[in-house]
């Protein structure tokens, strides 16, 4: 294999991130970092994983209901190709930027790594707070956004599924629209879709439930007894949700709950079914009966066994990770930990489960679902929960020996097992031309 470069060969940030605001994408780039001196030989590919591998900025302009035309910026990044094709979710959020989808697309390259599906990692969003807009514009938004990525996307180019405010009746616009630019109908273009369309059983709650396997092979390493456990969770969507219902059932009380509107706690336990019916019926969380509001950086300090941030990005910080007192802190939400809170989580002892192993049942099932679509052969929810159950936990057990054998945290260990794999790919393929 070739020498590593020498330092003065290595590149800088690219042109198009100005370093003042290099946000998520620079956490990303201190974790690969940290797990470069144990990439051996493979090391001297690094650099590939340093910057993305495609970059799709596209303008999404749509008629807004009182027939102005509104623009919307529109991103899809593939980070990295080298093990299949780009796999990741599209975002709707008014703060999407191009840093944030760059990082997001890394980890999931890392993810699909981790967990040994044969993906590559892409992640896309739209700069919209999907709250302003009609059921209209907001399908006139997607079809449109979907239209203008349609030249990288594709079942064996780049297969999106949902994100943060997106969902599967986006899902099933998503693929109409591809369908239709096609002229043939193609399931397997996106994950995550409604059954009736080629989803899988299993998906919608795939990733909360994989939070939860993650945290229960976690628990088990430590000792750490999950009947009776106490659980505190930040976001209450898809994630936050699913596995709230999952600890609940195997007899853990959630006793703190935050999302956008506030946050909320009852030392005695919130009920999570009927929290999910009070947000469904649209009420304020305010007016939630079982519980108390406290104000949100209270939240972070409530004593617990489980912490699970299952919101956004960067919300444990070097400010608040000190005051938090938690034994296992599961990351539902991708990247919601900075690494100076990183190491001040594991001066306190408390052990991480990172976003790229604890939130990987999403896009595990999403490859089933892609499985599925090509073969036109359809699983019951028995055989996706088992192979699921079964992917997390040899992942989380090749995760433990890796970290346990180097003495470094489970992120770094994920970092080093996925680098590896995704250099090794690389290697193999060679360098075109
Ligand atoms: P969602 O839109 O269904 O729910 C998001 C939740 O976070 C909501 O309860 C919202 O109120 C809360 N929230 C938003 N902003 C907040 C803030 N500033 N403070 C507190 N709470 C806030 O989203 P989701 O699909 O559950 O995704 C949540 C996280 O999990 C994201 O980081 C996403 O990338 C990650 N993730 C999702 C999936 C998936 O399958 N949906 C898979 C892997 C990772």
């Amino acid at each position: 294999m070739n020498a590593p470069r020498p330092p003065q060969m290595q590149h800088a940030l690219p042109s198009y991130l100005e370093p003042a605001g290099v946000g998520p994408w620079g956490v990303f780039l201190q974790q690969v970092e940290r797990a470069t001196s144990a990439l051996g030989e493979l090391a001297y590919l690094v650099e590939t994983l340093k910057r993305p591998k495609r970059i799709l900025i596209v303008d999404v302009p749509i008629r807004m209901d009182d027939g102005a035309v509104a623009h919307f910026e529109g991103y899809r990044v593939q980070h990295n190709t080298s093990r299949g094709p780009g796999k990741g979710g599209v975002r709707f959020h008014q703060d999407v930027c191009l840093s944030e989808v760059m990082a997001l697309a890394g980890w999931m390259s890392v993810k699909n790594a981790v967990i040994g599906v044969p993906f590559g990692g892409a992640k896309g969003g739209v700069r919209v707070d999907p709250r302003k807009l009609s059921e209209r514009e907001l399908e006139h938004l997607t079809r449109r956004y979907t239209s203008e990525i349609g030249i990288v996307i594709g079942p064996n180019k780049d297969i999106p599924a949902p994100d943060v405010n997106t969902n599967e009746k986006i899902m099933a616009w998503m693929m109409d629209t591809y369908s239709v630019m096609h002229g043939a109908t193609s399931t397997a273009v996106v994950t995550g879709k409604p059954l009736a369309l080629g989803g899988s059983r299993g998906r919608r709650d795939a990733t909360g439930r994989g939070v939860f396997v993650c945290g229960r092979a976690a628990a088990a390493k430590i000792g750490l007894p999950i009947d009776g456990a106490r659980v505190c969770i930040q976001g209450f969507g898809n994630v936050g949700n699913a596995a709230a219902r999952c600890f609940r059932a195997a007899g853990a009380k959630v006793i703190a709950l935050q999302t956008i509107e506030g946050s909320v706690h009852n030392p005695g336990g919130i009920d999570v079914i009927k929290l999910a019916a009070h947000q469904d019926a649209r009420r304020p969380l305010a007016e939630f009966a079982g519980a108390s509001m406290i104000p949100n950086e209270a939240f972070w300090e409530i004593e617990s066994e489980f912490l699970i941030p299952a919101a956004l990005e960067q919300q444990i910080t070097a400010a608040n990770a000190g005051r938090i007192r938690t034994r296992v802190l599961i990351e539902g939400a991708n990247g919601p930990t900075t690494p100076e809170a990183d190491d001040i989580l594991s001066a306190s002892g408390i052990l991480v489960v990172p976003d790229v192993i604890a939130n990987a049942g999403g896009v595990t099932v999403s490859y089933f679902e892609w499985v599925q679509d090509l073969s036109s052969y359809f699983w019951t929810e028995d055989e996706v929960n088992g192979r699921l159950d079964k992917i997390m936990n040899d992942a989380f057990s090749t995760l433990w020996e890796a970290a346990s054998a180097a003495k470094v945290t489970l992120r770094t260990a994920a970092f080093t097992v996925a680098c590896r794999r995704m250099l090794e790919a690389r290697h193999l393929r060679g360098l075109y031309p």
